[in-house]
């Protein structure tokens, strides 16, 4: 259910549509041959193309149409076999052209669909709008001198592809799902490698408020949103402020504001500039681009199975349910570890110790699945070990922990340590007999009827065995004896 909030005139619904400006996964800019790597030193990885100089040619980089047709394929959406490159007219000191490479009317990408997961379990449909491909910006520097500004030009003219979602989200919980998800898909599709922090994806928000029910209302876009957590807040607080405007008897401008991390809030940037006045025309440097069908269906004959897929998959195939297959799946190398820990072993079981304990651990350690000291093989020798009753499961935290502390196998530890279970049932027949001689008030409370003191009676059995009692078999003796 979409979240509403309540203001003094009754509640509100808030409606977000998102804006992702994702980096291409490319070793090479989008019309130039210059490096895309990051961090490298300022203005190390700028072609005469990136700079502007005059006479300059764009040539299209064939392997960033690759990486949007791929993206399209797995949003999917429509993919046009015949796209056009604009010019989108504007001035800025990080812009040396005077003018961004982009599309307009006839983006490569067309219409598409994505399933968002939420925290309640449910899924729902967010419609994509388009995708294009526009070249990205150089960087402006106000922190390397007192009275100067300086420009970075690497990041000018890297391949961008520009995700546009329908007016489909409502409020903060929802589009940080969406985010998620989206990134998640570009992840596993390898076209953008999803780093926030290092501003390869990047959101800009629209918001809007309204009755429910009532048409749409007018939006603000914040920009500069760089972690799904600035989204969660920027929308808290733009809605408000929007809220706060609107019942106070005033409208809402649409405006491109701008979201300051430090201060927690939205503030104005500029009015809103219309399509026209950016004076955006086909860019007479670049013919039209065609992809035909063949190229589209040899890259679909490529495509990995996606989070949506396995997700469905790990709940039919091993029985999960929707949240642990969602926890698994969040990253590919996540989810192959756990199929390797299940292959030909119990399921469940396996998706239990990956999600609470495996992952529980790391994630207090601060450390990432991929430094696991405790290999995907090495667990599924610790769940065979569970499964085939030669440790209890109770045993098996504390082999776990030695397991992650020493990098040993699960097999050698319940060697050394003597930690296999009991399953003789004469050896526990005799501690049983025992426990019940050495405790004749309790045996007379419990035959009294307190039977929460059946408990007392197998921690004893178990302490007297260090633990390696088969449960099962404990307790099948304890009723017998007690009667
Ligand atoms: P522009 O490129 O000028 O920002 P678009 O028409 O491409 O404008 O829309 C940009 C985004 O704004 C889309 O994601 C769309 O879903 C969203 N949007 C449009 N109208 C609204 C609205 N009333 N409230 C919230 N989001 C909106
Ligand atoms: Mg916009």
């Amino acid at each position: 259910m979409a979240q509403l909030i309540k203001g003094e005139t009754g509640d509100w619904e808030i409606v977000i549509g998102m804006e992702v400006h994702a980096q291409v996964i490319a070793n090479s800019k989008l019309f130039s041959g210059a490096s895309t790597e990051f961090g490298a030193e300022q203005n190390a990885q700028v072609s005469m193309v990136d700079a502007a100089m005059p006479g300059m040619l764009p040539v299209l980089n064939e392997k960033c149409v690759e990486q949007a047709v791929r993206t399209g394929l797995g949003l999917n959406a429509q993919i046009n076999n015949t796209s056009v490159f604009a010019r989108k007219n504007y001035f800025y000191a990080d812009l040396p052209q005077g003018y961004q490479i982009s599309q307009y009317d006839q983006p490569i990408v067309g219409e598409g669909k994505i399933e968002i997961d939420l925290p309640d379990g449910s899924t729902k449909e967010i419609g994509i709008t388009r995708l294009h491909l526009e070249q990205d910006a150089g960087k402006s520097l106000h922190d390397q001198h007192p009275t100067k500004s300086f420009v970075d030009l690497n990041r000018s003219g890297c391949a961008l592809m520009e995700i546009v979602s329908e007016p489909d989200i409502r409020g903060p919980e929802e589009a940080a799902a969406y985010l998620s998800k989206l990134r998640m898909i570009l992840r596993y599709l390898g076209t953008c490698d999803g780093n926030m922090e290092e501003g390869s994806m990047r959101a800009d928000v629209n918001v809007s408020v309204r009755k429910p029910g009532d048409a749409l209302g007018t939006r603000a876009e914040v920009k500069n949103v760089n972690s799904v957590k600035a989204v969660q807040q920027a929308i808290e607080y733009e809605a408000r402020r929007q809220i706060d405007i609107i019942e106070d008897g005033g409208t809402v401008d649409q405006e491109t504001r701008l979201w300051d991390p430090n201060k927690l809030e939205t503030r104005s940037m500029r009015s809103k500039e219309d399509a026209h006045d950016y004076r955006y025309f086909p860019d007479p440097d670049l013919l039209p681009l065609h992809v035909e069908n063949k190229f589209i269906e040899e890259i679909k004959a490529t495509l990995p199975e996606l989070p949506d897929e396995k997700k469905h998959r790990f709940m039919s195939a091993y029985g999960l349910s929707a949240y642990d297959a969602s926890v698994l799946i969040a990253e590919k190398y996540r989810a192959d570890y756990f199929e390797t820990v299940a292959n030909g072993r119990d399921a469940k079981l396996a998706a239990n110790w990956v999600i609470n304990e495996l992952l529980g651990i790391l994630n207090k350690d601060g450390k990432t699945l991929k430094e696991s000291p405790i290999t995907a093989e090495q667990l599924g020798g610790l769940i065979a070990l569970i499964s085939d009753n030669t440790i209890s499961g109770k045993i098996a935290k504390d082999v776990f922990a030695e397991m992650y502390a020493s990098g040993k196998d699960a097999g050698a530890i319940v060697e050394e340590k003597g930690l296999k279970q009991v399953t003789d049932t004469g050896a526990i027949e005799a501690v049983v007999d025992a426990v019940i001689a050495a405790n004749p008030d309790n045996v007379a409370a419990y035959q009294g009827g307190k039977d929460k003191l059946f408990g007392f009676f197998v921690g004893q059995v178990m302490k007297e065995t260090q633990g390696k009692a088969n449960p099962a078999i404990v307790n099948e003796l304890l009723k017998k004896k007690l009667g």
